[in-house]
């Protein structure tokens, strides 16, 4: 398949990353990539669904990898997936052997090995400048689903309606459901049999880097999981942060021990991100040290700092995401490295277990198998949001009172800016409809 081709395709099916931020799929295609990596290393505690798509799919998977591959004409294709998950390596391996041009790359069971900075360099050994995407160093990372999107796109035409989603916690039943897009974590929850205890909050996402939702939140492309943990769990306490308090616990207790930095995925990696001393500006009243504040604008929020490090139990990484919040409205961009760091010489040893970091945040009695459920959920109602994905949100394409079926348009793409599509999960009436979202009563 020619370059431009697979673009279009991957474009008009509206595929963007089906985790993280959700960056359109096209607009990772690029002919200066050497490897193409697919990332299965689901670093998120308690998430099964990387593994679990790429188990059952890891043919289809690694087909679409090949395509990929030769449509960018990268030299190579590594499917990165941790030892641990035994059984999806066994699957990958039982089919990769078909494809001359890919190869495995087992990575370590720890935190956070699915930032693609550090897949990257577990897999390849090329360590990206700070600031920088991974294409500055000819790779380009993809998700598990996303790929499996790509496969459905290139043999069927298939746009993107449906998504692999995990529910963990305190649900009678954990298991891994292929629900419509829209679908609420209500009905999710309810699928699972219903919660086992009143007192819980929602996380939409992991417990790292996912945040409070609601039952009336919706699944969209990029939701791998939702998770139910009672109040009383150490994930929820350092979760529930109110930034003032936050910046007065960092003055009276932060005690400038280093373990948030001597933990720091990236500072391990050469970045120039040094979360205690942007704590030690923020208690000592520094806010105009600027070197260690531009820093800080490296920081990608993985959570070891402030969910594992700090035994004060203090927000580096909250206060920093709010630090970067304000700067970003202020017009302050990242400035990319032109150079790698120097990887620190202990980073081998300053790796996070999986196992401890499960045990830290009270998660080890929620560890349980989580099993992909193969029937397709119908629920009664799907709220379909017009953005879903990094970028401009899509155009609303229908009215009120019409009927849609599965896979038809319901937020066009714009052409000249950084948007996908939206098709709908659904065949049904549309009961609302306006520029953020498309509500389907189901038929
Ligand atoms: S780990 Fe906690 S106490 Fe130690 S320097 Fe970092 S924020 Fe301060
Ligand atoms: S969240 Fe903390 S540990 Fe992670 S990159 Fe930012 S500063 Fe480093």
């Amino acid at each position: 398949m020619k370059f431009e081709e697979l673009k279009d395709i991957v474009r008009k099916a509206g595929i963007a990353g089906c985790g993280g931020a959700g960056f359109p799929a096209y607009a990772k295609l690029d002919k200066r990539a050497d490897t193409i990596v697919l990332n299965c290393a689901e670093c998120e505690p308690l998430f099964k669904v990387h593994r679990q798509v790429l188990e059952k799919y890891a043919y289809e998977i690694c087909y679409a990898l090949d395509v990929i591959t030769k449509a960018v004409e990268a030299e190579q294709f590594i499917v990165a997936v941790k030892g641990e998950y035994k059984a999806t390596v066994e699957a990958v391996n039982a089919v990769l052997p078909q494809f001359k041009n890919g190869k495995l790359s087992l990575l370590p069971e720890v935190y956070p090995a699915g930032d693609e900075v550090i897949t990257i360099y577990e897999t390849t050994g090329r360590v990206v400048p700070a600031g920088n995407i991974p294409i500055s160093v000819g790779v380009t990372v993809f998700n598990v689903e996303t790929v499996y999107n790509i496969y459905k796109a290139i043999t069927d035409g298939e746009p993107v309606t449906h998504k692999f989603v995990t529910v963990a916690g305190e649900v009678k039943n954990p298991q891994t459901f292929y629900v419509p897009i829209g679908t609420t974590f209500e009905d999710l929850i309810k699928l699972c049999g219903g919660v086992t205890r009143e007192d819980v909050r929602i996380i939409n996402g992991g417990p790292m880097t996912g945040f409070f939702g609601t039952k009336y939140d919706v699944v969209k492309k990029n939701t791998n999981g939702i998770l139910i943990l009672p109040e009383s769990n150490p994930v929820v306490a350092r979760k529930d942060i109110n930034i003032n308090v936050g910046v007065t616990r960092a003055k009276s207790s932060c005690c400038q021990c280093h373990m948030c930095t001597d933990l720091c995925p990236r500072n391990l990696l050469g970045q120039p991100i040094k979360p205690n001393e942007f704590m030690k500006a923020v208690l000592t009243g520094k806010q105009n040290d600027i070197p260690v504040l531009v820093d800080a604008m490296y920081c990608v929020s993985c959570g070891i700092c402030e969910m594992y490090a700090c035994m004060q139990g203090l927000h580096p990484r909250s206060l920093i995401a709010e630090f970067k919040m304000n700067m970003r409205a202020e017009g302050v961009k990242l400035t990319p490295h032109t150079k790698p760091g120097k990887v620190h010489s202990q980073r081998e040893f300053r790796k996070v277990p999986m196992n401890r970091l499960k045990e830290r945040l009270g998660l080890t009695i929620y560890d349980v198998e989580a099993p992909l459920v193969d029937d397709v959920v119908k629920p009664k109602k799907v709220k379909i949001m017009l953005s879903q994905h990094i970028g401009a949100p899509a155009k609303l394409a229908v009215k009120k009172g019409q009927h849609i079926s599965v896979g038809e348009v319901v937020g066009e793409c714009i052409n000249d800016a950084l948007c996908v599509g939206v098709n709908s999960s659904v065949k049904g009436k549309v009961v609302d409809a306006n520029d953020k979202f498309v509500l389907v009563d189901v038929d």
